[in-house]
């Protein structure tokens, strides 16, 4: 088995609870209760887990949508503030296994970019997680530069985690399984990085750091595409959109266990730009590791997929 770092693996604190169980309204009540338990759990069930897989740590972050399905500005602040301190708590206990992502409500952009140095410099969390848009509000308006402005001096990752789009797009209307983690949230995400590479965010914070879950949520595979069609609208940024992806996008392998679009993915970016993550508990911990260790892929590039890519790239 070989060692492993898991980079999108999920809690959920006191505080939130109420955020995410509207989105578990389609899951039957017994698979609610027992997601809901593992959660919760950062004892012996998470950890069994974890060494079964190999895991040998995992950078945890909140059950989204959390904070950022708050209206009340400081409300959200506040409360994303006492979800850091929970999970500093918990890591505290177990430093070896748990690092931290940072939630962050960016509905405040100054005290989202306090919270956030507060989080790398105090709590020593390895960047911040988000949940996609606020209340519609992506990661490239404007207001939220100064965001940007302190994450990239802090060298933080943004690691963009899928949500429900602002109203679902009618081609999935009366398709409900391909709502969600089947389809809907890969455009909804995929979208969100390509804004903040269309935008010109990359041009302006040429050091900020994204990671995307789900091998890239499509990405990778398109790079060719996004090149030729800038070219076609006249999109002025300083390089080709593709050249952003690799540079400042790195990401995970969250719930996409499959060789092909690894290799993919690998190619695309480069063998130091892609790494594991179970996104555990909405999956199998134990079968992400298994695939990780079993996957047609040359034994260097393994292990710097499961481990040594993070390490690096997190300092982990
Ligand atoms: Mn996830």
């Amino acid at each position: 088995m070989v060692k492993k770092i898991a980079l999108e693996e999920h809690f959920i604190s006191p505080g939130l609870i109420d955020y995410w169980r509207p989105t578990m309204t389609e899951v039957p009540a017994p698979v609610t209760a027992q997601l809901f338990k593992q959660l919760s759990d950062f004892g012996e069930s998470r950890l069994e887990s974890m060494d079964r897989a190999g895991i040998v740590k995992a950078a945890l972050s909140i059950s989204g949508p959390g904070v950022q399905a708050e209206r009340d500005g400081a409300t959200a602040t506040r409360k994303a503030a006492e979800a850091n301190d929970f999970l500093a708590g918990q890591i505290q206990k177990k430093p070896d296994r748990y690092a931290g992502f940072a939630h962050i409500a960016v509905q405040q952009p100054k005290a989202a970019a306090d919270e956030l140095e507060r989080c790398v410099r105090d709590l020593k969390f390895c960047g911040a997680m988000i949940n996609g848009h606020t209340h519609g509000q992506y990661l490239d308006d404007q207001a939220l530069y100064p965001f940007w402005e302190r994450a990239e001096a802090l060298g933080a990752t943004v690691y963009i985690h899928p949500t429900d789009p602002v109203s679902p797009a009618p081609v999935l209307d009366g398709v409900p399984a391909l709502r969600r983690a089947t389809w809907e949230w890969g455009f909804e995400t995929g979208s969100h990085a390509l804004r903040l590479v269309f935008s010109g965010l990359f041009d302006r914070f040429p050091k900020a750091k994204l990671a995307l879950g789900h091998m890239g949520e499509t990405l990778p595979y398109l790079l060719w595409r996004f090149d030729s069609r800038a070219k076609l609208y006249n999109v002025k940024l300083a390089k080709p959109p593709s050249q952003y992806i690799k540079d400042n996008i790195v990401v995970t392998v969250s719930g996409v266990f499959a060789a092909e679009p690894l290799r993919c993915a690998v190619d695309a970016l480069g063998r130091d730009r892609v790494m594991f993550a179970a996104d555990y508990p909405f999956e199998d911990a134990v079968e992400a590791g298994h695939w990780m260790d079993s996957a047609a892929i040359e034994e260097s590039l393994r292990a710097d997929v499961a481990y040594n890519n993070a390490q690096k790239f997190f300092g982990l």
